[in-house]
């Protein structure tokens, strides 16, 4: 599956939020959205926009968890698709789905300083989950499940060089060994656990049409 490979920091000038895509660079006095003149919304003509629509502003709540997740359209609508089919309320499962994602995990861990860190070190092979080698982002974590790295010194080193480099605490869903480089998924992620203000009940109207 495909990925974006652009700018990220212009993404995050787009939704007008801290979508934390470039690992510690975030945390740091070079983010974009930390400077006044460049944190308004990129383009050349952005002062030309008028007042934003209904349409526009559910708009901007689905692309804001796409882009924090790091998906495209075809794959967010294969999740909102599962979510309608599962009991609970649509909106919260769609991003329990979303925050169960391998890669999601790996970067909540601290295993890297970013989503997009994470998932290349998912597939290109350095991690197991409940002791397979799993090489797939969207892989859907479970409770119970540990997330371990491959034995080889390779991997183990890679991962040592990056682990805790974020500086973010693990989250309370997760678990982490930093001397056995393992991880564990202690229960699934609930609507508090997601860290960016988004309103899914907007992304249910708009998806739902
Ligand atoms: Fe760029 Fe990170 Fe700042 Fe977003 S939060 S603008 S990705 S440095």
């Amino acid at each position: 599956m495909g990925r974006y490979i652009g700018p990220v920091c212009r993404l995050c000038r787009r939704e007008g939020i801290k979508l934390m895509l470039k690992g510690i660079r975030c945390e740091s006095a070079k983010c974009p959205m930390e400077r006044q003149w460049r944190s308004n919304p990129p383009g050349m003509h952005r002062w030309r926009r008028g007042k934003v629509s209904n349409y526009g502003v559910r708009l901007r709540e689905k692309q804001k968890v796409k882009r924090y997740y790091g998906l495209f359209e075809k794959q967010f609508l294969h999740y909102f698709e599962r979510a309608t089919k599962l009991s609970g309320n649509t909106g919260q499962e769609l991003l329990q789905l979303l925050e169960r994602r391998l890669d999601n995990a790996v970067w909540k861990l601290g295993f890297a300083p970013s989503h997009r860190a994470a998932r290349q070190l998912i597939v290109h092979g350095h991690l197991k989950v409940n002791g397979r080698k799993v090489d797939r982002p969207g892989f859907q974590i479970g409770a119970g499940d540990s997330i371990t790295v491959r034995d080889n010194e390779k991997s183990k080193n890679f991962v040592k060089a990056l682990l805790g480099e974020s500086g973010a605490p693990v989250q309370p869903w997760l678990e982490l060994d930093p001397d056995k480089l393992e991880g564990r998924v202690v229960s699934l992620p609930t609507r508090e656990h997601v860290q960016i203000p988004v309103e899914e009940l907007l992304i249910v109207e708009m998806c739902s049409r």
